[in-house]
């Protein structure tokens, strides 16, 4: 089964959502392709923080299925299937999955980052059995207990605070001397006695019978290592961007994420990028909002005058 569509959006989390949003109202036929339930990173996150309008958060599991109504609404579809390969066909571009090819005259590639996994022994193993990337999903479960959050940035912050909520105690594990990110989210952990901050050290193995029982850390400096009684580890120790279907297209920077200019084009005639896939972004909702509207006036454009960047 093959499909033709003006613009072909790859990924739905909210940058594809809010881009499936601003095509469809631009007068353009767009088709989704998705990996599982649309929403990405944000689909299970309890409070997204920062989003103009809400005060108090906005539930993801709220907000991503009420932008996709949104976007259905103006006449987006959505196909169930990852894109699997991307190749130009004639001045078109074919992305192809399991279920179906779609042709389309322009793409939109908004598969944003996955989460940077620790790379030690027992993390693979108990997976799903203590090793963990979603405080909303699992802190329940956890009621009473102790758990270890890798990472010292945003949303390592953001879920040991709803961990802590939760939990008896949360110990934040950060390689630095500092927790980076924003001031607001650092005052909350300072403040709260459930937490615990053991700064310059690092987890280096996951240990237990069935399920995670402890973590041992390494101390960066002195190379000293000991095991702390914990009942699950949460990894946010930062993101590698979704960008090996593209790989061969566009223009990656150092980092692997995919260069655009100002108006979210890249460097292959027709390919906008938008959200945390792209080079430079803010990593925020609110980012991938206004990158997806950017990348739907620039598609708009390009399928009105056929003119690329300097072309
Ligand atoms: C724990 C956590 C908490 C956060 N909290 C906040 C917050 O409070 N406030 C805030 O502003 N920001 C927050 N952020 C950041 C925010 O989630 C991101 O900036 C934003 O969601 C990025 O959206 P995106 O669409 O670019 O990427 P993603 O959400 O990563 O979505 C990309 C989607 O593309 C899919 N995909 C990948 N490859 C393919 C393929 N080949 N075919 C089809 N689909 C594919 C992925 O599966 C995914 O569903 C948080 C992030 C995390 C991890």
């Amino acid at each position: 089964m093959s499909q033709e569509v003006d613009v072909a959006i790859i990924g739905a989390g909210l940058a594809g959502l809010s881009a499936a949003l601003t095509v469809g109202r631009l007068g353009h036929s767009t088709l989704v392709m998705t990996d599982g339930v649309p929403g990405g990173e944000l689909i299970k996150i309890e409070k997204i923080d920062g989003v103009p309008g809400h005060a108090e958060g906005v539930p993801g599991y709220d907000l991503c299925p009420i932008t996709q109504e949104q976007a259905e609404e103006v006449g987006a579809t959505f196909m169930d299937s990852p894109a699997t390969a991307i190749v130009a066909d004639g001045d078109k571009w074919r992305g192809t999955s399991e279920e179906g090819d779609v042709l389309a005259r322009s793409l939109i590639i908004a598969t944003g980052t996955s989460m940077a996994k620790l790379g030690i022994p027992g993390e693979d193993r108990f997976e799903g059995k203590g090793v963990s990337e979603c405080a909303s999903c699992d802190a329940p479960l956890l009621r009473g207990k102790t758990a270890v959050v890798a990472g010292g940035g945003d949303s390592a912050m953001q879920e040991a605070l709803v961990l802590a909520d939760h939990l008896d105690k949360v110990i934040m594990v950060t390689p630095g001397d500092v927790l980076t990110g924003q001031a607001k989210y650092r005052e909350a952990i300072e403040e709260n006695p459930k937490i615990e901050i053991r700064y310059n050290a690092v987890p280096t193995e996951i240990l237990g019978e069935d399920s995670v029982s402890h973590i041992k850390l390494k101390e960066v400096a002195s190379g000293a290592e000991e095991d702390i009684e914990a009942d699950a580890i949460f990894v946010f120790i930062g993101l590698v961007p979704n960008t090996s279907l593209v790989a061969g297209l566009v223009t990656l920077d150092e980092t692997g994420r995919i260069e655009v200019d100002a108006s979210m084009r890249a460097a292959a005639k027709g390919i906008c990028a938008a959200g945390n896939v792209r080079r430079g972004s803010p990593h925020r909702a609110a980012g991938a909002m206004g990158d997806a509207a950017a990348a739907a006036v620039a598609i708009d454009r390009y399928l009105a005058t056929g003119t690329w960047r300097n072309s």
